[in-house]
């Protein structure tokens, strides 16, 4: 066992990557508040305590399993999920729905997952919004965070793109949090693709990758989407292709991603988390000081 495959390690890089992503949801979702946009927009910081949403609060969930079991135990995922599930957190209308039934009625969750959209499952971007923390545990060993992250999605998200978009988030934490790994965006982004099945999330990452040169933000963003589908395929493309031209500084990477605009919340969470799991990419102090404090049971689990 090496250093960082130590518990204490995996934990304190979960975490510091939990705590990016909770930095960008808050921050992210400030965006959706009509009377802090224009400020926004120029860059300048709300007030007050900036509250996350359901990306967050699932992610604190798939922390805690990782520390309980040491890999993602399904049914120990899902009822954290119901269990620590706040209606005013804005999840989706079908999660939201899929939680409670959990909860007030034991329903099983793999019917209930399976069964989303006429049985195809869901295709959101909720799989992939709570994990790279996932990936930060894993760091240096990409192929077992795609796995995990693959076991992960199949508790709320079993359409095929989610679970990729899960798995290339994942795998891109991974490699960010590695000191060894990719040390350039078409690395990691190259690295990310020979972890993701067929699918247009990596047709999306890919078509990322060959924009990497691209300056325009907006017009990234118009081509990979960011979020406004609030599908995997429609997200995580751009949130990594964000993430990859902005290792090592959060705020840079922050900016670019919220300024687009879409589902701000999510794609600041995704990119956030990624970012933060690098060495030295950790949020500005100030903006962990105005976030929200984490919950109890997921910062001592
Ligand atoms: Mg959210």
């Amino acid at each position: 066992m090496t250093a960082h495959t130590t518990h204490s390690a995996r934990v304190s890089r979960a975490l510091t990557s939990l705590r990016g992503l909770a930095v960008g949801d808050a921050l992210g979702s400030q965006f959706f508040v009509p009377a802090h946009y224009s400020a926004l927009q120029s860059g300048e910081l709300p007030p007050g305590t900036w509250q996350w949403t359901d990306d967050t609060e699932m992610a604190c969930s798939v922390l805690a399993v990782l520390v309980r079991h040491g890999r993602i135990d399904q049914d120990a995922l899902a009822l954290s999920f119901a269990e620590h599930h706040d209606f005013d957190r804005g999840y989706g209308p079908a999660v939201n729905r899929m939680l409670r039934l959990i909860r007030q009625e034991g329903a099983d969750w793999r019917e209930l997952a399976a069964g989303l959209f006429n049985g195809q499952g869901s295709w959101g971007n909720g799989a992939a919004m709570r994990v790279a923390p996932l990936g930060a545990w894993y760091a240096g060993d990409p192929v077992q965070a795609s796995h995990q992250a693959e076991i992960s999605a199949y508790t709320t998200h079993q359409h095929r793109e989610a679970v990729a978009g899960a798995m290339a988030v994942a795998a891109a934490a991974a490699l960010a949090a590695d000191p060894a790994g990719p040390q350039d965006p078409p690395g990691l982004l190259g690295a990310v693709l020979d972890l993701v099945p067929r699918s247009a999330v990596q047709a999306g990452i890919r078509r990322a990758r060959d924009m990497l040169d691209y300056a325009d933000v907006a017009t990234v963003a118009a081509v990979l989407g960011c979020g406004r589908r609030t599908s995997a395929h429609d997200t995580v493309p751009f949130a990594l292709w964000s993430a990859a031209r902005h290792l090592g500084n959060y705020e840079q990477a922050f900016w670019t991603t919220a300024k687009v605009g879409g589902d701000v919340d999510t794609t600041c969470a995704i990119v956030g988390g990624i970012v933060a799991a690098r060495p030295g990419g950790e949020p500005p102090a100030a903006w962990t000081e105005r976030t929200e404090a984490l919950p109890d049971w997921a910062v001592m689990s």
